[in-house]
């Protein structure tokens, strides 16, 4: 997955944070996070989850795939507190955390815990879904 910068910073206007850019293999995952639905991408073959999207199965080296829904729940594997400096877009949130959350699937999504300083290694969380522009939502994280 890859993101694009989709602002700068002026005296008149705010820095804005950069958004996800879709493609070819990532673009269901996003499309489905802008319907606040979490999805992943599984082998068709032998049935494997792959985060984040690929063309090839690292379990059995199938380019099949699947889209099946997410449970949104999971864990929290490793996160960091992050204090400035940051990108400008950033600034106003420091210091936020940043986790690691393995999901009951077995696969890792970076993402933010919202609504605390910082999560304990462990902590069950579940998937909400935060709108940063039209037509693009990020999987976020919340305590369960
Ligand atoms: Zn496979």
């Amino acid at each position: 997955m890859s993101y694009h910068t989709s602002g700068h910073a002026t005296a008149e206007t705010k820095a804005l944070p950069p958004v996800p850019l879709p493609d070819d293999d990532s673009a269901p995952f996003w499309k489905a996070a802008a319907r606040h639905e979490l999805v992943l991408q599984r082998c068709a073959a032998c049935g494997a989850y792959r985060h984040p999207p690929r063309p090839m199965c690292p379990s059995c080296l199938s380019m099949e795939s699947v889209w099946v829904p997410a449970s949104g729940h999971g864990r929290v594997w490793s996160w960091v507190v992050v204090h400035p400096p940051v990108l400008p877009a950033f600034a106003e949130k420091t210091p936020y955390n940043v986790a690691v959350i393995e999901l009951d699937e077995g696969v890792r999504m970076v993402g933010n815990v919202l609504g605390i300083d910082q999560p304990d290694e462990g902590m069950e969380v579940e998937v909400v879904f935060e709108d940063v522009e039209e037509g693009v939502s990020l999987p976020q994280w919340r305590p369960v």
